[in-house]
């Protein structure tokens, strides 16, 4: 197994001079790495699907830096392009035209997109698109589905967490995922009061089996919204480009109002993007909200490379097949220990629960644990991400080492045959 010294040391000097050491979701509780210990802390270098961290411990890597990694880490064609731009300039006075060849772009392949607001990170979009709802409605509520994710910001947090004000979620109304009766229900009870519904296209949250959405889910609640004129706002800053280089409404078979963007967009270049319906392009248009580095030109550039290559791969579609050749390798893998690993969510994005009889979450944490010390990059109650690096080769490596964790987890704990 491997060991983690450097990264301990730097741990422990990161915590003196940075709050929490690493802050927010790559942090090793934030991030998930359970257990604490059992996982490297820095990276020191990434090529393609691998990295490797600060010990020099080398890693298949099925986080994808939390999904920006789609083609592969220092992807040459997206590099060539970033590089030839920031030759030429990237922070300037007045922006760059090519901003406007990656709204073109956008637009042309997203399917529910009329137009594309650019911005930095994922929750940028989302409070642009809250914003935005509010705005062209006129109405101050919002419906979110249980089990949510969409970002930091003040309106997208709980009552119970430190620094928010009851003030800040005092609009966030709440429905069950799949559950249609329920916001039926929720519309008629705030009629003609809720400016948007914001949802993932598929329930892809933590600690729990990821859900998709069930048969006409989604074409009945593009229904609902219609009729009771709330804006449907999709938040695609997980899965988007991963299901579909169309948008994941359109993989479901229905049209967004409002698409939110982000971390597969650039392949790690920094930008995010709002795309929308022409019937929201004035409401968007006339809210106060820019950034110092929102039209920075080096990543529209990355942007352009990175999905013109999407495109070209029909990444999607290599994204479900080697997504279903690893998790049927693992679900098989366990099996021949007499173990249970259930793979849920879209292959794309897989999510992963060892099964234990009793309910606890701790024997996935233990073989996930081992796997990260084998150098399958894995996290344990987060889904997973595939980039177009990954070879089957790799997939084949990896349930190998998986097959290796599984024997060492049923023999500690006497399960299995
Ligand atoms: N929405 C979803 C579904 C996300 O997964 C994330 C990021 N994990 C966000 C919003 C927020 O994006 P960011 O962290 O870039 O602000």
């Amino acid at each position: 197994p491997f060991r983690f010294d450097k990264s301990r040391e730097a741990f422990a000097r990161a915590a003196r001079v940075i709050p929490a050491g690493i802050p927010g979701h790559l942090g090793p509780a934030e991030g998930l790495h359970i257990p604490h210990d059992a996982f490297p802390k820095f990276s020191s270098r990434a090529e393609g699907t691998r990295f490797w961290d600060l010990d020099g411990n080398e890693y298949i890597d099925y986080m994808c830096g939390y999904g920006p990694n789609v083609l592969g880490y220092n992807d040459p064609d997206v590099a060539a392009a970033a590089n030839d731009q920031a030759r030429r300039e990237d922070v300037v006075t007045l922006p760059s035209s090519i901003m406007i060849d990656f709204a073109e772009l956008l637009v042309d392949t997203v399917a529910s997109a009329d137009w594309a607001f650019f911005a930095k990170n994922g929750g940028d979009t989302t409070t642009l698109a809250i914003m935005t709802a509010r705005a062209a409605t006129g109405r101050k509520k919002i419906v979110f589905v249980k089990g949510y994710y969409h970002g930091v910001a003040p309106w997208t947090q709980k009552l119970d967490y430190p620094g928010v004000l009851e003030e800040d979620v005092a609009n966030n109304l709440m429905v069950p995922w799949n559950d249609l009766g329920a916001l039926r229900q929720m519309l008629a009870d705030y009629r003609g009061e809720v400016a948007a519904l914001i949802a993932q296209p598929y329930m892809h949250g933590n600690f729990t089996d990821n859900e998709l959405p069930a048969a006409d889910y989604w074409q009945q609640v593009r229904r609902l919204c219609t009729e009771h004129g709330v804006v449907l706002i999709v938040d695609d800053v997980r899965a988007g480009f991963r299901l579909d280089l169309a948008g994941s409404d359109h993989y479901f078979g229905f049209e967004a109002d409002l698409i939110c963007f982000c971390k597969a967009l650039a392949n790690g270049y920094n930008v995010s993007a709002l795309c929308g319906k022409d019937a929201l392009k004035e409401a968007v248009s006339s809210i106060t909200y820019t950034g110092s580095y929102w039209m920075s030109a080096v990543p529209f550039a990355a942007g352009i490379a990175t999905i013109t290559k999407l495109v070209e791969l029909d990444a999607p579609a290599l994204f479900d097949r080697l997504g279903r050749r690893l998790t049927d390798g693992l679900v098989s893998a366990a099996a021949d220990h007499g173990l249970s690993m259930i793979a849920s969510g879209a292959p794309a994005l897989f999510y992963l629960r060892l099964d234990d009889p009793t309910g606890s979450l701790m024997l996935h944490q233990e073989w996930v644990a081992e796997c990260v010390q084998r150098g399958v990059f894995v996290t344990s109650h987060h889904n997973h991400f595939i980039n177009a690096a990954l070879t089957e080769a790799d997939v084949d490596r990896t349930i190998e080492i998986a097959d290796e964790s599984f024997a060492i987890v049923a023999a500690r704990h006497g399960l299995g045959f």
